[in-house]
């Protein structure tokens, strides 16, 4: 089987000239959110300033939305940049870098924006520096088709911190859809003088701990029951592996349902936020679908995790100017568009090959 990246629109390598704008268009069906917040990240950490056209042109409500507007807005904080169109709805955007400057920042999302979203798309930047960054974060943080914090805390940190910068996480609040308003404190402290370390990551080596945790505030306590009960019946996980941690009851309405499995190199995360309408059963079923699929593969991470890690991974390899890979239980069509974008900015090769039913993606310098 071929390279699937190579045959994707705007696919070749950036190189080029740094100082040259790159001009991205989100027409494709596969360039979401996570386009425009990798590429904001990207420009921050290669200081190459780019334009994209047609954000988000094929989702049912294109343009910009609250949770966009904002990672632009927490972009342009941290580094001075000189932005044009940020506005709702809007649907192109031109964003020209200053430099990363570390810092105290706070960076809010209204409604159910996730303000996980947000982080992510200045860590990679914040980690890279020489002086620690304290960010305060205001925003949704269990919300759909986003990483929830316990996510961004045990699975995603975990590989940030190996890169060499450690970072600390605190949950203050929870902030569920659609009432958004959780509250996280993230510090981040810099690899020793800036210097980040890839590794390879292609085993998830022994299962250490498997459990699943239902948030349900202000939510009927039988629908926890009813979630756990139909989790652990579908993947035989025993009661002591079930739990219903404590929420403060003015945090909600709402509900998130999580499973975690700890392996010795990695841990994975799999979420689904209930949501009006949709039964308690089939929010478990969703989970123990995506357990499953992840436990069939004897991949290192999953298909979220995958997306999301190949971005601080490339990073690391172009700055060190050493190659690192990762296998996946699944390469989605948006891993495989952010790929693409990641080849616009940096100089830096991303190969990917059927690993066991998965894949392995290799970024060489
Ligand atoms: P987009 O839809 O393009 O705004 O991107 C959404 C981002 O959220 C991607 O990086 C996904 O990997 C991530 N994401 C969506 N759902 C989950 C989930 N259930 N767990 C972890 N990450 C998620």
């Amino acid at each position: 089987m071929g390279d699937p990246v190579r045959a994707l629109p705007g696919a070749a390598s950036g190189g080029a000239d740094p100082a040259s704008l790159i001009d991205l268009d989100g027409a494709h069906g596969e360039c979401g959110g996570q386009w425009l917040r990798s590429a904001l990240t990207l420009s921050m950490c290669t200081g190459r300033p780019f334009r994209m056209r047609h954000i988000r042109a094929g989702r049912e409500r294109p343009g910009l939305l609250r949770g966009h507007v904002a990672s632009i807005s927490a972009a342009q904080a941290v580094c001075g940049a000189q932005v044009q169109g940020a506005e709702l709805d809007g649907a192109s955007v031109a964003f020209t870098p200053g430099e990363v400057r570390a810092g105290d920042y706070t960076f809010g999302v209204g409604g159910a924006g996730s303000c996980m979203l947000v982080l992510q798309t200045v860590w990679p930047a914040l980690m890279g520096l020489a002086e620690p960054s304290r960010i305060t974060l205001r925003g949704g943080t269990h919300t759909p088709k986003a990483p929830p914090f316990q996510f961004i805390q045990r699975a995603y940190a975990p590989l940030m911190d190996r890169l060499g910068a450690v970072s600390e996480l605190r949950l203050r609040r929870h902030g569920f859809h659609p009432m958004g308003g959780g509250g996280v404190d993230v510090n981040i402290t810099p690899a020793e003088a800036g210097r980040l370390q890839p590794f390879d990551l292609t085993e998830r080596g022994p299962l250490r701990a498997a459990y699943a945790e239902c948030l349900v505030v202000a939510v009927p306590r039988h629908v926890a029951n009813r979630e756990l009960d139909t989790l652990a019946n579908s993947l035989g996980w025993a009661p002591h592996q079930l739990h219903v941690p404590a929420v403060r009851q003015n945090e909600g309405p709402g509900n998130a349902l999580m499973a975690t499995l700890e392996h010795e190199f990695a841990t994975e995360l799999f979420t689904a936020v209930g949501e009006k309408g949709v039964s308690a059963e089939t929010v478990a079923r969703a989970v123990s679908r995506e357990v499953r699929e992840f436990q069939v593969s004897r991949a290192a991470i999953g298909p979220y995790l995958a997306d999301q890690w190949v971005l601080p991974l490339a990073l690391a390899v172009w700055r060190s100017g050493t190659a690192a890979r990762f296998t996946c239980s699944a390469l989605t069509d948006r891993a495989l568009a952010h790929i693409a974008l990641i080849r616009r900015f940096l100089p830096c090769h991303i190969t990917t090959e059927p690993f066991d039913g998965g894949w392995t993606v290799v970024v060489s310098p």
